[in-house]
């Protein structure tokens, strides 16, 4: 958020989107949004720069939205994804905006899901696809997916779809679509490859920017936590239980919704929070704000908005949630705290996602923010105990305690045990309903997260979407906890030598370094077109005409058959066991034997 003011009643939406955006609980337009909003309702394509989480999805999705007629049960949009969990959560994005808009149908299709049923679905049409590039491709080259009517078309995450070696298939889809649509690229870098494609594709595009102004944060101790392993709510409560100087504490969200969620979940965990958000009156937001300030409240759960301008010195937290649109906005909020010459602490939530715009604030405020490890449950216990035995022996220095040693002493006689013992059971009824441990078990350590390697996550890794902690991951972890395989980038042939590891098989594909593949193609393409997550893609052999790949054994013949058809820059991959080795130029070999799938 940036200190503009702007609602998104100034952007030219329609009464009924903006009813929806109520109902959701946006409050104001992100900057992105603010300015490509606007833009896109003229009808002027644009380019787009922002990092992830800076509201894209919507900057895109809302204007779309204005130009789909819903009785013409045609594709009229069109948006491109590097992930298939990318599509599905775009998918949901604008099904969740389509709430006020009956009849409206969007249809996310990626590879790796069934044909069969991507076909119905398609035969029965939809106002807006959204697909990875693979395998709108192949729609469109089966006339299965029909562009005649379309009038906006998306590349959402272009650098995201160009590094992992889409960018070939994004241009033929640039090619294959009927001249006359509005065109957006969003993209958070802009490479030479997106910049020359926009070039050619895009007609007198508006360049959009999301720049981060450099600000000074006051002497404030900024942690973050790297999410993962466990709930946010989970982590929330275990670090502010530990925390040492905690008093009171602003939390910060993104949605009215979310204030209202999150306080009501604290407040059944025995919290003193409300929620302050821009559905409250100014009388009903200065009662929060005073009774936080008396102490009645310890925590109150936020918005951007509702947030501005709060100045209560007993603020000894303030927790980013969720993570701020920007370094404006991040400074704005941590400001919330430290003041009065106290010491202030400030905590941010990343998703591995989020990871660049950490760095961005990092970079925009000049301070390392270090990472928090999260408190284990010995931590928290320990911490409950201490608390436990100051409170016991305040109440030991109390008057009147005779009366009660004489019961503790009737009870040890009646009962023929120690004093010990009573004082346990009594310590037991004294903590019941708050337990000095807590359940569950400690997540592992968080992979450490790097910024630089975005490709990485984006399998499976895409905060929302991951396996839980405890959860196996849907496919193919058959073997529990498997370390991350090595994926080789030279020395290829040595390694060729060595059997595959595990429970994995080697496969061979009909494309290679003739074709110009790289290793980060190939992987993109099983990723998606198999639903299998990068890191239990096994090692890589790039040949000339031909590479091998081992995947995990075991493989559905779903995805045995979407293997099939994968396409890698244009070629298909015939995907098959691979049953010898390549003779020294890495030729072809002719497989007898039908692939056991
Ligand atoms: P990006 O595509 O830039 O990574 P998203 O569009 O996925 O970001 O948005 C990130 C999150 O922010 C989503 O959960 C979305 O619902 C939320 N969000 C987006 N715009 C707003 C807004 N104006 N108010 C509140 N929440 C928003
Ligand atoms: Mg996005």
């Amino acid at each position: 958020m940036s200190t503009s003011v702007e609602s998104f009643a100034d952007l030219g939406l329609s009464d009924t989107l903006l009813q929806t955006l109520t109902q959701i609980g946006y409050e104001t337009p992100s900057p992105i949004q603010a300015q490509c909003i606007p833009v896109l309702l003229e009808g002027h394509d644009l380019i787009g720069m922002a990092q992830t989480g800076t509201g894209k999805t919507a900057a895109f999705a809302l204007p779309l939205m204005e130009t789909i007629d819903v009785k013409l049960m045609k594709p009229q949009a069109l948006i491109l994804t590097p992930t298939r969990e990318l599509a599905i959560q775009v998918a949901e994005a604008l099904q969740s905006y389509a709430k006020n808009l009956p009849g409206f149908h969007v249809l996310p299709i990626y590879g790796g899901q069934s044909y069969t049923i991507q076909l119905k679905q398609l035969a029965r049409g939809a106002h807006v696809i959204v697909g990875t590039p693979g395998r709108v491709m192949d729609h469109l080259e089966r006339k299965t997916l029909n562009l005649d009517n379309l009038k906006t078309l998306v590349l959402d995450e272009a650098d995201e779809m160009l590094r992992m070696g889409f960018i070939d298939d994004v241009e033929w889809i640039l090619e294959h679509t009927p001249e006359q649509h509005q065109t957006a690229l969003f993209s958070a870098t802009m490479p030479e490859q997106i910049r020359r494609v926009a070039q050619k594709y895009l007609v007198e595009p508006r360049e959009i920017k999301i720049k981060s102004a450099t600000a000074t944060v006051a002497a404030i101790r900024q942690v973050y936590w790297q999410v993962s392993g466990m709930h946010k709510l989970d982590a929330l409560t275990r670090i502010l239980e530990v925390e040492d100087d905690f008093d009171a504490a602003i939390i910060f969200v993104r949605t009215k919704t979310a204030t209202v969620e999150l306080a009501d979940k604290l407040n059944a965990r025995g919290y003193a929070a409300a929620a302050l958000n821009g559905d409250l009156n100014q009388q009903m937001r200065e009662r929060v704000i005073e009774q936080l300030k008396s102490g009645a409240l310890d925590i109150v759960i936020a918005t951007d908005v509702a947030a501005r301008g709060i100045d209560v010195p007993r603020i000894s937290h303030v927790v980013n949630y969720d993570i701020p649109y920007d370094t404006e906005a991040y400074v704005h909020r941590i400001g919330r705290t430290g003041r009065a010459g106290r010491t202030g602490n400030a905590i941010l939530f990343v998703a591995p996602r989020e990871i660049r715009m950490l760095r961005t604030i990092e970079r925009a405020t000049r301070q390392p923010i270090a990472p928090l490890t999260l408190p284990s449950r010995a931590d928290v216990t320990n911490k409950r105990v201490a608390g436990f035995k100051e409170k016991v022996a305040e109440v030991l220095n109390a008057e009147g305690l005779e009366f009660f040693a004489n019961i503790v002493s009737q009870i040890a006689e009646e009962q023929n045990v120690g004093a010990e013992e009573v004082a346990a059971a009594l310590a037991m009824m004294a903590q019941e309903g708050k337990p000095l441990q807590i359940a569950g078990e400690d997540p592992p350590p968080a992979r450490p997260m790097r910024g630089d390697d975005r490709r990485q996550a984006s399998f499976g890794e895409r905060d929302e979407h991951r396996p839980r902690f405890g959860e196996r991951p849907a496919f193919p972890d058959r073997g529990g906890d498997k370390p991350r395989f090595e994926r080789p980038r030279d020395h290829e042939d040595r390694r060729q030598r060595t059997p595959p590891t595990g429970d994995m098989v080697r496969y061979r594909i009909d494309v290679g370094r003739e074709h110009g593949v790289q290793v980060k193609d190939i992987v993109g393409a099983i990723a998606n077109e198999a639903g299998i997550e990068s890191r239990f893609i096994g090692r890589i052999a790039l040949y000339e005409e031909s590479s091998t790949i081992e995947l995990p054994a075991g493989m559905p013949s779903e995805a045995a058959n979407a293997l099939k058809r994968t396409r890698v820059r244009g070629v298909p991959i015939n995907l098959r066991p691979d049953e010898g080795r390549p003779d020294s130029a890495g030729g072809e070999r002719k497989f007898k034997k039908k692939p056991n799938y």
